[in-house]
């Protein structure tokens, strides 16, 4: 093959552990989910009627990612940093239009990670009707565990999901309130992208979310997953 003839040397591509290997999962986009959780939602007053609402989205580039354990700097541009806790899915086949039915087979695993969002920048966009992408898009905002494969996890459906600030308890809820479950999410989300090895998925955050400060620490777990922790360094 030859080699491209590129200006610099591309980075390489952001990737995660797996558990039981040397060898890393490539991501190569990262979905998050809004609003997937109803005392969530009424906490954002923006409460979801399923009856009638659709899920919706919004993306991180594949560089904001951040391995769990990592002290990230408190970002630029806000006063109101937020932790948000998620089931992350990792995506290992390829899915279009898939069904419900076979959603799990495009399932590689599962981590536990943390949604970041500069929520003061976040919910100008949001009441002016602009984009969130300064609020959620930002350098090392998607924190994520290593990867579990799904193994016999299968499609998840409850467990305990939980998020302690310094040790005390901000969020605690379970898998089983999500408003769209995971092959609900990937059957919606595949009708609007060929989803591809490498994708992420944040499944949407419980209610209880809040701000933290410099030299905070952020611990999350999703129960029969795994753990995600964060420390919250000096700002640059
Ligand atoms: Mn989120």
């Amino acid at each position: 093959m030859t080699q491209a003839n590129y200006l610099w040397s591309p980075a390489a591509p952001a990737s995660l552990p797996v558990q039981g290997t040397d060898a890393r999962f490539p991501v190569t986009r990262i979905f998050c989910v809004g609003r997937n959780y109803h005392a969530h939602a009424v906490e954002m007053g923006r409460p979801v009627d399923k009856a009638t609402a659709q899920p919706f989205y919004f993306t991180k580039s594949a560089t904001t990612l951040v391995e769990s354990g990592a002290t990230v700097p408190y970002p630029t541009g806000t006063s109101n940093y937020h932790f948000e806790m998620e089931l992350v899915v990792a995506i290992g086949q390829s899915g279009f239009r898939v069904s419900e039915a076979d959603a799990l087979g495009l399932i590689y695993g599962y981590a536990a990670g943390l949604d970041m969002t500069r929520r003061d920048l976040q919910l100008v966009a949001r009441d002016q009707g602009r984009p969130w992408d300064l609020g959620k898009d930002f350098e090392k905002s998607a924190v994520c565990a290593e990867i579990i494969p799904v193994g016999n996890l299968g499609v998840l459906t409850q467990g305990a999901i939980a998020l302690q600030v310094n040790g005390e308890t901000k969020q605690s809820s379970d898998l089983d309130k999500l408003i769209w479950n995971i092959p609900e999410l990937l059957a919606d989300l595949s009708k609007y992208y060929h989803l591809q090895p490498g994708d992420l998925i944040y499944t949407g955050t419980p209610e209880g979310v809040g701000a933290v400060k410099v030299g905070d620490v952020i611990t999350g777990q999703v129960e029969g997953v795994n753990s995600v922790a964060l420390t919250i360094g000096a700002a640059e």
